[in-house]
């Protein structure tokens, strides 16, 4: 079969010949015993070239969403999709892009929800902010960089704290005025307070106190 191909070869002058293709065609798809590279040689091509030339062949196996036949491109094609149900390469890239819009939509909602505000009063943000301040890292034996500080975020929540209570003091805002704070800081703010208001109640009640008479815990449920 090889030397049929070679001789054909040597006979037509152009190298897409139809006849020439239509015979490679069907060494290549139907004879699975004639190997794929010494049959391209034989025609005196490069196998890859002859595979765009003799074009691909039916795989039996259908794409999942409209139902076209794949195509195989070589002998070695898989099917694509190797996570889902097969699909045609059109499918496959309104697949893509569905996805990509979807994870377009997702960063843009989540980058739209951390910069939401979250609205209190000034006071409520000043006793939380000044709880977690009188409990600082130092007191819980982690030092700034260390494993434990980048594991459990202590510094950055702390330092969060001190930004806030420092935003409240610029801003001149006390008492009832009502204050937004970003919700990814004041969420960082409330988990803070929250970790260290049951640690000494009695100081957390001394820090409190003159801000607010609403009990730590209570205050900190509510901006949670
Ligand atoms: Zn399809």
């Amino acid at each position: 079969m090889l030397e049929q191909a070679k001789r054909l070869r040597a006979e037509v002058d152009a190298v897409h010949a139809l006849e020439l293709i239509g015979v490679l065609r069907h060494l290549y798809w139907q004879q699975p015993r004639v190997h794929g590279r010494p049959l391209a040689e034989a025609a005196d091509f490069h196998l890859n070239d002859m595979l765009a030339v003799i074009g691909p062949a039916p795989s039996g196996i259908f794409c999942a969403d409209c139902g076209m036949e794949l195509l195989r491109t070589s002998r070695s094609w898989k099917p694509p999709a190797r996570y889902g149900p097969p699909l045609c390469p059109h499918c496959l890239s309104l697949e893509h892009d569905a996805r990509s819009r979807k994870w377009q939509v997702e960063s843009l909602r989540s980058r739209i929800v951390a910069e939401a505000r979250v609205q209190a009063r000034a006071m409520d943000w000043r006793a939380a902010a000044e709880l977690v301040l009188a409990f600082p890292p130092l007191s819980q034996k982690i030092s700034r960089g260390s494993a434990a500080d980048q594991q459990e975020g202590v510094w950055h929540g702390w330092e969060n704290a001190r930004m806030i209570r420092n935003r409240l003091i610029a801003a001149a805002a006390a008492g009832d005025d009502s204050v937004g704070v970003a919700v990814d800081e004041a969420q960082l703010l409330v988990e803070t307070a929250l970790r260290v208001a049951d640690w000494d109640t009695a100081r957390t009640r001394d820090i409190v106190d003159p801000i607010t008479h609403e009990p730590a815990l209570a205050l900190l449920t509510r901006l949670n």
